[in-house]
């Protein structure tokens, strides 16, 4: 069975050009309800961790410095059959292929500067949501 909780983050480049708002308003207009949400700054240590899966890659010190630029707000949302909703929701890496409606065709600017993470399992997303928030069982779905 799917999961219902995903952990997404409102990016540097998007909290920085004030569109925290606008993309709250459209994960809400899509049915997802926030469970756990904060306003933080992001260590390179913090960042290279959530990141550690791509180390290899040759974007990978570009996009800890990235993430790293200003302040993120990552969010707990629950919906049914949430990382794959999510994932339809926020669009393509790539905003040049991104489905027009999605978060990323409206606020992202690059493939680096992409406006938003979402979690690409229920594993992942058990996991990164572990990364930035504490007292999970608090939130367990009612
Ligand atoms: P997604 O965020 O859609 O799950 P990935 O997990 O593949 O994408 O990549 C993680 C993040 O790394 C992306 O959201 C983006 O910020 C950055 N990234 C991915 N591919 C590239 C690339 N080719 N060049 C620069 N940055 C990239
Ligand atoms: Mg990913």
């Amino acid at each position: 069975m799917k999961g219902n909780r995903t952990l997404t983050i409102i990016k540097p480049d998007a909290v920085s050009a004030g569109n925290t708002g606008g993309i709250l308003q459209m994960m809400i207009d899509a049915g997802f309800k926030i469970v756990a949400m904060k306003y933080t700054w992001l260590t390179a240590g913090q960042a290279g961790k959530f990141y550690a899966v791509h180390s290899a890659r040759p974007f990978y010190n570009d996009l800890v410095q990235f993430m790293t630029s200003g302040p993120v707000v990552p969010i707990i949302l629950d919906a049914d059959n949430a990382v794959d909703a999510f994932r339809k929701l926020i669009g393509a890496t790539n905003p040049e292929s991104a489905a027009e409606g999605t978060i990323r065709k409206r606020f992202a600017s690059s493939v680096e500067r992409n406006a938003v993470h979402g979690s690409d399992s229920d594993e992942n997303a058990a996991i990164e949501s572990c990364f930035f928030f504490s007292g999970l069982e608090m939130f367990e779905a009612k």
